[in-house]
C-alpha cells in the first residue's frame, strides 16, 4: 500500500513504541459475553503481536503493540500455543484473535500460521478474528472452512457521519464494507462491527447520535455483535485534532447514552467496550456505580434506569 502524506504526519506524531518478544502474546484475558439469542459465553481473548497495520487510522492506538517488519512466520502459533497453556484448565466457548492489525493480511498473519492456528483451535465453538473490509474474501472463506467452530470477524465500521468517516484516514466506504458484511453473511460467517464514540470531525453535541446512527447501519447489514469503542486519545494525531477542535474525548456519561438508545435490537447484542473504561472522563462520585451498571447492561442486554448523582446531577 502506498504511504501517503498523511500516513506520514499521524506516524511522526506517534510516542515511541515498546518492542516486544514475537513469540509470546502480549497478554490473555477471560470474560463472558452475551450473544444473539441471550446465551452466555465464556470467551478467551488473546492479543497476538505481529506486523503492523498498513492503513494508519487517525484514531488508531493499536500499532503501539506490534512488531517491525512483516510477522515471522510461524510465530503466532507458538503465541498462541502459549495462551492455550496458560488456560488449559477453563472451559471455553469462544476464542478471540485480535492482532492489532488485519488477520487475512499475509504480511500480518502468515499463511503457516492460519493453518496453526486453525489446527489449535478444534475445541472453540467460536472463534473470532479482526479484519479491515478490505482484507475480506476468499483467504477468509478458506479459513472458516478449515476451523471447527464458527468463524466470527470483526470489522471496525466506525462512523457512518459521511465528512468524519472520510477524514479517518481509514480508506473505507460504506459500499465496501457492505459488500465485506454482505460477504460473510452469506457464507454464514458471523459480523462482529466496532463502532467508535467520539470520532474525530463528529460535532460533540453529534456524537452519540452518530454512534447510534452506525450501530443501526451495523445492524441492518446482519452484524450478531456491535461493540461501542470510546476512541482513546494519547496517539499524537487525537491530540493535533484536538487542538484545533477537531477531537474530544467521549465521557463515561456519552458512553451510557450510546448503549442505552442501542438496546431495543433484538437482532443484534450491541455492547459497550469497557476495557478502557478507567480512562473515560466522569465524575468521580458516581463512575464507579455508573461503570457497574454498564458491565450489568452489556450482560443482561437490559437498561436499567439511569444513575442519579447529587454531585454532577446527572
Ligand atoms: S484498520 Fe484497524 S488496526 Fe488498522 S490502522 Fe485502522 S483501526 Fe488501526
Ligand atoms: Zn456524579
Amino acid at each position: 500500500m502506498t504511504v501517503s502524506e498523511t500516513d506520514r504526519r499521524i506516524r511522526s506524531l506517534r510516542p515511541a513504541k515498546a518492542q516486544f518478544d514475537p513469540y509470546t502474546a502480549q497478554r490473555s484475558m477471560l470474560e463472558e459475553e452475551r450473544r444473539p439469542g441471550g446465551q452466555i459465553e465464556r470467551v478467551l481473548t488473546a492479543f497476538l503481536v505481529g506486523a503492523e497495520c498498513p492503513f494508519t487510522c487517525s484514531f488508531c492506538d493499536l500499532w503501539q503493540w506490534t512488531t517491525d517488519g512483516p510477522t515471522i512466520p510461524g510465530a503466532l502459533t507458538r503465541q498462541l500455543r502459549g495462551v492455550l497453556e496458560t488456560h488449559s484448565a477453563e472451559r471455553l466457548d469462544r476464542i478471540k484473535l485480535y492482532n492489532a492489525s488485519n488477520f487475512f493480511d499475509v504480511r500480518s498473519v502468515p499463511v503457516e500460521d492460519v493453518h496453526g492456528i486453525a489446527e489449535l483451535t478444534p475445541a472453540f465453538a467460536g472463534v473470532t478474528v479482526e479484519s479491515h473490509a478490505s482484507t475480506i474474501g476468499q483467504k477468509t472463506l478458506d479459513f472458516a472452512a478449515r476451523l471447527n467452530g464458527r468463524l466470527e470477524v470483526a470489522i471496525g465500521l466506525e462512523t457512518v457521519h459521511p465528512a468524519a468517516a472520510a477524514a479517518l484516514n481509514k480508506k473505507l466506504d460504506l459500499a465496501r464494507f457492505d459488500a465485506a458484511a454482505r460477504l460473510l453473511v452469506d457464507n454464514r460467517i458471523d459480523l462482529r462491527v466496532f463502532v467508535l464514540l467520539g470520532a474525530p470531525y463528529v460535532p460533540v453535541d453529534e456524537s452519540v447520535e452518530w454512534t447510534v446512527r452506525t450501530v443501526a447501519h451495523a445492524v441492518d447489514r446482519g452484524a450478531s455483535v456491535v461493540s461501542i469503542i470510546p476512541v482513546r486519545d494519547g496517539n499524537g494525531e487525537l491530540e493535533r485534532l484536538s487542538s484545533q477542535g477537531d477531537f474530544s474525548a467521549p465521557t463515561l456519561s456519552q458512553l451510557e447514552a450510546a448503549l442505552d438508545a442501542c438496546l431495543d435490537s433484538d437482532r443484534a447484542v450491541v455492547s459497550a467496550d469497557l476495557w478502557d473504561v478507567d480512562r473515560l472522563p466522569g465524575c468521580a462520585h458516581c463512575r464507579k456505580e455508573r461503570i457497574a451498571r454498564l458491565r450489568r447492561t452489556n450482560l443482561s442486554g437490559v437498561a436499567e434506569r439511569r444513575i442519579t448523582c447529587e454531585v454532577c446531577r446527572e
